[in-house]
């Protein structure tokens, strides 16, 4: 099997080098780029399957550079971001980044989050029954047990489940699950999904209080785990 190729799209070369020799150690082929022009061409010339993205960079930011990806491309979008970058970080989850480091980070952290990434562009997408902890959802007949039993959930508490549900893995941002779930105009409403997380916790968690699958991610969203 041909090694996948990965653009690296950082401008500090000591970082851009330490995430190339991760990568290939992976036995993935990383292509590195230091300016948002550089990624284009790298871009045209190599078939990219993931791109870590860095914030800052010499000739614009990496949002801009996400959002031209996003036009004609679905491949997933690892961004990194330090730590005063809150804003920007969630800026580029809205934009279509799938998921986040924050700098500095561990080799092994960001090896995983690149792992996961790519396993989730692998498979095939949508599954008819999805399984987690003592839970099943068949999406086709909107049925869901817990033990086997039927648990109730409102039309609302569904979509959110289904929402999070193909998004497992990646952080989802407030605007992205307001919008999805009940519309554009309750993007600034917060307090809905603190209400149907909750929710949805006390229906399928075993510890609402602890929760495993519905997880916060404090200023951003939530992150569903299988
Ligand atoms: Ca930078």
């Amino acid at each position: 099997m041909n090694p996948i190729p990965v653009l690296v799209l950082e401008d500090e070369p000591q970082i851009r080098g330490m995430l190339c020799q991760c990568l290939a150690g992976e036995g993935l082929l990383p292509h590195g780029a230091g300016s948002l022009v550089e990624a284009r061409e790298t871009l045209r010339a190599a078939a990219c399957q993931l791109a870590l993205i860095d914030l800052g960079l010499p000739d614009g930011s990496g949002q801009t550079f996400i959002r031209e990806l996003r036009a004609w491309s679905t491949m997933p979008v690892l961004v990194l971001s330090a730590r005063n970058q809150e804003r920007d970080k969630i800026e580029a989850l809205d934009t279509g980044a799938d998921d986040y480091l924050t700098k500095p980070f561990q080799r092994g952290e960001l090896l995983a989050r690149v792992r996961a990434l790519l396993r989730r562009a692998g498979s095939s997408g949508a599954q008819p029954v999805v399984e987690f902890g003592d839970v099943s959802v068949d999406f086709a007949s909107r049925r869901v047990q817990r033990q086997g039993i039927d648990v109730h959930l409102t039309p609302i508490e569904f979509q959110l489940l289904a929402v999070m549900i193909a998004g497992q893995g990646k952080v989802l941002t407030h605007r992205h699950l307001l919008r999805e779930v009940w519309g554009g105009a309750f993007v600034d409403s917060p307090h809905y999904l603190r209400i149907y997380v909750g929710h949805l916790r006390h229906k399928l968690e075993s510890d609402p209080a602890r929760p495993r699958h519905f997880i916060t991610e404090t200023g951003t969203g939530y992150r569903f785990v299988i």
